[in-house]
């Protein structure tokens, strides 16, 4: 598939890894509508996005993990631009002590990484249909391969993300969807920033990997047809140091 004039949706996309995917998008020639829950930040990139008096990217308040405003999302961007093409549900949130503090915090993760990118499926498959296929990207990490015993709750999230992916596979036979998903290793952002006081990231944090590096594999899974359910490492080499330090 090529990129330029396909429409995408692109929750989490305010910060890290969405904006610079959205940066990515918007130079190959695609129309981005950023769903996220961060209106500053989200406003400041659409701002940068679009230059020249052209709207190369709209924002749309989106908290993800309500229904409602997901499908909301959806309809602005067929309603802006005409339809979907392309679906990146790429919200994402981490927390320490999300499971050995007693609490409840978990169910949050698990309502942002896993629910909301089932519910984005969901929604990117009625939409996409109406333009005889498309491309869902799921975001996952490396830690839904191999887990971190100090993320139980986060690594269950994006096992579910990664199985989810591998679950829908057969869209892209009956209705020409294929579903894939992208899973980095250590990448310095504000989610990390948050989680950075723990030992083993604080290990991976002068290896953390370049946001173009994350970005090239969105763009190979929207242009290579013949991926198909598949999950793609990034990188592979960091796996076995993370392994051996978890
Ligand atoms: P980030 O914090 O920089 O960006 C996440 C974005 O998601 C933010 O803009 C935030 O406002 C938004 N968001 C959070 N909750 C939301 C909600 N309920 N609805 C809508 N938007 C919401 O973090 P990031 O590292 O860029 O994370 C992006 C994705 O990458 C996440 O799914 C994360 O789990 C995944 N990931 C990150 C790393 C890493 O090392 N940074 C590694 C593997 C996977």
């Amino acid at each position: 598939m090529q990129i330029k004039d396909k429409v995408v949706i692109l929750t989490g996309g305010a910060n890290g890894i969405g904006a610079a995917l959205a940066r990515r998008l918007v130079l190959e020639g695609a129309q981005v509508v950023i769903g996220d829950i961060d209106k500053k930040s989200g406003q400041v990139l659409i701002t940068e996005l679009n230059q020249n008096n052209k709207t190369n990217a709209i924002f749309v308040f989106c908290d993800t993990t309500n229904f409602d405003l997901l499908h909301q999302l959806f309809d602005t961007a067929q309603n802006t631009f005409g339809g979907v093409d392309i679906v990146c549900n790429n919200a994402g949130i981490g927390q320490i002590d999300e499971f050995y503090d007693q609490t409840d915090s978990w169910i949050k993760i698990i309502d942002v990484n896993l629910n909301a990118v089932i519910k984005g499926s969901q929604l990117g498959i009625e939409f996409l249909k109406k333009r005889g296929g498309g491309v869902i990207i799921n975001t996952a990490s490396l830690v839904g391969f191999y887990p971190l015993k100090l993320f139980p709750v986060y690594c269950t999230s994006k096992y579910g993300v990664i199985g989810f992916t591998q679950s829908l596979r057969d869209l892209n036979n009956t209705d020409k969807i294929r579903v894939n998903a992208v899973a980095p290793g250590f990448v310095d952002t504000h989610l990390t920033q948050n989680i950075i006081k723990t030992p083993v990231v604080k290990c991976e944090k002068s290896r953390s990997i370049p946001f173009d590096e994350v970005v090239n594999a969105f763009i190979k899974i929207i242009k290579d047809d013949k991926l198909v359910g598949d999950t793609i490492l990034i990188p592979k080499e960091n796996l076995s140091q993370i392994i051996s330090k978890s």
